[in-house]
Formats: C-alpha cells, sequence, structure tokens
C-alpha cells in the first residue's frame, strides 16, 4: 500500500467504492487524511463498512469542509452528464481527482525521480503493460504493475528509486490526473471509443495526450491519424524526447518493425528482437505492443540479450489470443476478449484454417466488415443471440452451424478440425460479441471455453 499524505488532517469526499476506491480510501486513512466515502450501491457500502471507513450519505454532506472530491474513474465526470458528487465539487469550488493523481502526488514527495511507465491508448494497453512489466521483471528489476489492468496503483509498494511502477491508465484515470508525469509515457494507438463518455474523438485524444504531455520521454505511434497529431504536437518541444514508432516505414530517430524484428534507431541503429515465432505475440498488433514494450526497456537501458529474453519468455494474456492447448494437428485458441469485429480481425489475421467459433450478444456493424477474411474460415460454429445475424452474414460465403451453446459449439468444431486435412488447424473462439447473453463476462467465457478444451484433451488422451 502507498499512504497518500498529501490530504493529511483534511477532509477529503470520495465517491465510488470499488476496489480501487475502497484501496484509495484506505490509502488516504493511513496518510492522516478524514475521508467520508459514499457510494449509490448498498452493496458496495457494506464493503466500505466492513473496512472500518467513515460511511455518510455526500447528498446531505457539509461539502465546505472537504479540500477535494476524489472519483473513481468509472463515474461520469463531463459526459453523457457530469454526475451529481462532480456538480457539488464545483459548487464547492473544489479540485476532483483520482488514485493515479494522488499516486504522482506522493511520488514527488517521495521519489520524484522514481522511474514510472504509464500507458494508455484504444487497444493493446493491457499486453503492453504486462509485457513492459515482464522484460523488466525478467531481467531483475523490482516492478510494481498495476493500475487498469488489475491491482489498483495505490494497493502497490510506494515509488522509490530501485523500483520501477508500470501503470496501465484509462482515459478516464487520466482525467482525473492532472499532473501525471511518467518518465516514459506511451500511447498504444487511437480509434474511436467511450465516445460517451469523452463526447468527441477529439475530446477523447485530449485526455490521452495528456498522460505524454508531462512525460519525459514520450513513445507515439505514426500509423494512425490521431496518434499522429499527438506525435507533431511533441515533436519540436526541447523539453522532452519523443520516440515515433510504425509498422509501415522506416524511422531515421524511432522505433519500427521490418520483416518480424523491432529495429530501434534512437540510441543508434539496435535489433531489438525478432518476433519470429513467438507464440504468445502473434500478429501485427502484437507487434506493435511488443515494439513499444522492447523500447521503453531500451529507454531504460536494458541490454538487447534481456530484452529478447523477456519477449522470449512472456507467457502472453489470458482471453487474448491464448493458446489453451493442443491435440494432434488441433491448436485451440481462446480470443474471448474480442468483444467486437475489430478484436476479432486480429485473430483471423493471426491464423489459417480456422474453425471458428463466435457469437453472443452482438454489437453494432455485426461481422461484415470481416468479409476480406472469410476465405481463411473452414467453417463458423454459432452461439448465442447473435447466431441469426451472422448466419445471415455468412451465408453462401462460409459453411456454418448453429450450435446454440459454447459446449456445443467447441463439440463440433473440434470434431471437424480434428477430420481436416491442414497441416494445422485452429479451433479459434473468437466471439466478436459481447458475452452477457450466456456469461458473465467476457473472462468467465474464455474460463469456460479453456475447461472444456482441456476436458476435451483430456477424454483424447484416454482414449
Ligand atoms: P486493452 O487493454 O487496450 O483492451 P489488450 O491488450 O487487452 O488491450 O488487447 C485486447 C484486444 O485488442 C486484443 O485481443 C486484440 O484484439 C486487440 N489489440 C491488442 N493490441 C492491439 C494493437 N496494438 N492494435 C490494435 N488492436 C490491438
Amino acid at each position: 500500500m502507498t499512504p497518500v499524505t498529501h490530504f493529511a488532517g483534511k477532509h477529503v469526499a470520495l465517491f465510488g467504492l470499488g476496489g480501487s476506491g475502497l484501496v484509495t480510501a484506505q490509502a488516504l486513512v493511513q496518510g492522516g487524511a478524514h475521508v467520508t466515502v459514499w457510494d449509490d450501491q448498498a452493496q458496495a457500502r457494506a464493503k466500505a463498512q466492513a473496512l472500518n471507513l467513515t460511511l455518510s450519505d455526500l447528498h446531505i454532506a457539509d461539502w465546505s469542509q472537504f479540500s477535494a472530491l476524489i472519483l473513481a474513474p468509472g463515474v461520469p465526470l463531463t459526459h453523457p452528464t457530469p454526475h451529481w458528487t462532480v456538480e457539488k465539487a464545483h459548487s464547492a469550488n473544489i479540485e476532483i481527482i483520482g488514485d493515479i493523481e494522488l499516486f504522482c502526488r506522493e511520488r514527488a514527495r517521495l521519489a520524484p525521480h522514481a522511474p514510472f511507465i504509464a500507458i494508455t491508448g484504444t487497444n493493446g494497453k493491457s499486453t503492453t503493460t504486462a509485457l513492459i512489466a515482464h522484460i523488466l521483471q525478467s531481467a531483475g528489476h523490482n516492478v510494481q504493475l498495476g493500475g487498469n489492468i488489475g491491482t489498483p496503483i495505490l494497493a502497490l509498494e510506494p515509488p522509490a528509486d530501485d523500483k520501477i511502477h508500470v501503470i496501465e491508465c484509462s482515459s478516464f484515470q487520466i482525467d482525473l490526473a492532472p499532473s501525471l508525469n511518467p518518465t516514459i509515457g506511451i500511447i498504444t494507438n487511437l480509434s474511436p471509443d467511450h465516445l460517451d463518455r469523452h463526447g468527441t474523438m477529439e475530446a477523447y485524444a485530449a485526455v490521452k495526450e495528456r498522460l505524454v504531455a508531462q512525460s519525459q520521454t514520450a513513445l507515439v505511434s505514426l500509423d494512425d491519424a490521431f496518434s499522429r497529431l499527438i506525435y507533431d504536437h511533441l515533436k519540436s518541444r526541447t523539453d522532452l524526447r519523443t520516440i515515433p514508432l510504425s509498422l509501415h516505414q522506416s524511422l531515421p530517430q524511432g522505433l519500427s518493425v521490418e520483416n518480424h524484428k523491432i529495429i530501434a534507431t534512437f540510441n543508434g541503429p539496435t535489433i531489438l528482437g525478432p518476433l519470429a515465432g513467438l507464440r504468445t505475440l502473434r500478429g501485427a498488433h502484437n507487434a506493435q505492443n511488443a515494439a513499444y514494450a522492447a523500447g521503453a526497456a531500451h529507454v531504460l537501458n536494458l541490454s538487447q540479450e534481456q530484452i529478447q529474453q523477456g519477449l522470449n519468455s512472456f507467457p502472453g494474456l489470458a482471453h487474448r489470443m491464448e493458446e489453451v492447448g493442443r491435440i494432434d494437428h488441433v491448436l485451440f485458441i481462446n480470443d474471448s476478449k474480442a468483444t467486437n469485429a475489430d478484436a476479432a480481425e486480429k485473430a483471423l489475421l493471426s491464423f489459417d484454417d480456422i474453425f471458428w467459433i463466435l457469437g453472443g450478444k452482438a454489437k453494432d456493424g455485426g461481422i461484415a466488415s470481416l468479409a476480406p477474411l472469410f476465405l481463411k474460415i473452414r467453417k463458423a460454429y454459432l452461439i448465442g443471440e447473435a447466431a441469426d445475424d451472422f448466419a445471415k452474414t455468412l451465408n453462401g460465403q462460409v459453411p456454418f452451424v448453429k450450435c446454440g451453446t459454447l459446449a456445443a459449439a467447441l463439440q463440433a468444431a473440434s470434431t471437424d478440425a480434428l477430420q481436416g486435412q491442414a497441416p494445422e488447424a485452429v479451433v479459434l473462439l473468437s466471439p466478436a460479441c459481447a458475452s452477457y447473453d450466456q456469461f458473465q463476462n467476457f473472462e468467465h467465457r474464455g474460463d469456460s471455453f479453456r475447461s472444456a478444451v482441456q476436458a476435451l484433451i483430456a477424454q483424447h488422451n484416454v482414449n
């Protein structure tokens, strides 16, 4: 835990008692603040009570006593409409901040030069964050990994010169962190997302830009229009170093990927890592994530060998093109995190001879955009609410069968794949849908798939 001393002796209001809210309240109390906490959900309030936090209805509190409102990142700050606590904080003329901001203030006080890598972007945040942490850890560093990826930032050990904090930040967290000033800031890529919460793409990109604007070294892509605009803003600044990254062009001072090799040219030309054969980093999207991670490690002066060793031994993240097993020539891949067509496209691009399990709760746009990849699909196995819609799109282009459940789809797909002639076939769960019609969330769906595959493998080994 990182005790937050910034508000010692002062009163603060905290709204939003999910995992990070509870930890933040405890960190503030440990640092000597008087914290009044609240949440609209009785269940969340019960958890705060169990931790002996001071609960009081912020609707009727005296806001003139508070020095700040500490807000959970899921609570609307501006769009679609500001939350009622935000209105109250504005009326009381107090600042509204989140846990990342509290961490930054504590770092400024305790160890302003403690290495701190912050990662944001529309896609690839978690993979890039986990990979950076893994490379640094395998090179022997004390790594504190958290933020949006899992462990709340204030649950980690306090910043210190011999610890490297590697923190995934969502746009909502950045919005609540005005003094975010990482040693290395990374924006993986930008495309329209969460516009209900940010209003416009420009506003969303502007929030993301704040993660790199006060960094010492910024790593930014040239491969999408909004990231390129950010690069253009940063490149003439002399108070920070900006390193561009591209998968499509060689860069005289930057990071690129050529012939499956990551090339860094910002500290003299160096090959940071061949990517060919890395089974946990398949696909062009993962080449981008790997290039960021290798680039960040290179900025921190890790050797080529250390970076390569980290890339080679990365176990990958669950539910993102995760290899869950193999029977003979058939590989089973859990890509349950692919909840829309864009994400499923990444998986379809990464394999051939695909027996594709898809469906669930459909998102706008369906799977029509994936038609150019249909040639790779031997057969599709449809599950959940979207089955009828997807069947219409596939009709006449890809053989398909409506299976209803994931278990039935796996059974059918594995039987077909094992009978096929391809040297390597893939049974791929990449649903292009949300999971809520049949599962609690994408993790539950992926875990169910993994268990069912393991049972299938066990059965196969017995026979
Ligand atoms: P995030 O944390 O930003 O949601 P993840 O690393 O969890 O990203 O990856 C989620 C999904 O996003 C992956 O399964 C893949 O489909 C897609 N993805 C990952 N990295 C990238 C990238 N660099 N560019 C585009 N899409 C990506």
